[in-house]
């Protein structure tokens, strides 16, 4: 397994590289994400933010804030959502980015579904073994 990993926005414009390991991979079916994504569940890998480097089109690079103390930055060339940054709890020290956006292998898979009780009964659910 390599020890970093590449992802990146639908324009290209942004890059950004993070060092593994990674700190989790979770299906998210929370409102905020779901509306901010426009989508029915969004797929995230978390990191400690010093392990997420920002490589290329920080010009580009805007954030929103979805709720006090939560950011969610985008790509203002094309719209792609790259980040999820969160004060809050143990997430303080977190940057967690789409698993969508890799375009190289990352150190693990999903293993937990956030927020069940959010999800829309049309989006796709992922079974896990263990409940
Ligand atoms: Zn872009
Ligand atoms: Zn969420």
């Amino acid at each position: 397994m390599p020890e970093k990993a590449t992802a990146r926005c639908h324009c290209g414009g942004v890059e950004i590289e993070v060092a593994f390991p990674s700190r989790f991979c979770a299906h998210c079916y929370c409102w905020s994400c779901r509306t901010t994504h426009a989508a029915g569940v969004v797929t995230w890998i978390g990191f400690k933010r010093a392990q997420v480097r920002l490589v290329k089109g920080a010009e580009l690079v805007r954030d929103y804030e979805s709720s006090k103390g939560t950011r969610r930055k985008f790509c203002t060339n094309c719209g792609t959502r790259l980040a999820f940054e969160s004060q809050h709890g143990n997430w303080a020290d977190e940057m967690h980015l789409p698993l969508a956006l890799f375009v190289t292998p990352v150190d693990r898979a999903p293993t937990v579904n956030s927020f069940p009780d959010e999800r829309p009964p049309w989006a796709p659910m992922q079974a896990f073994d263990h409940a």
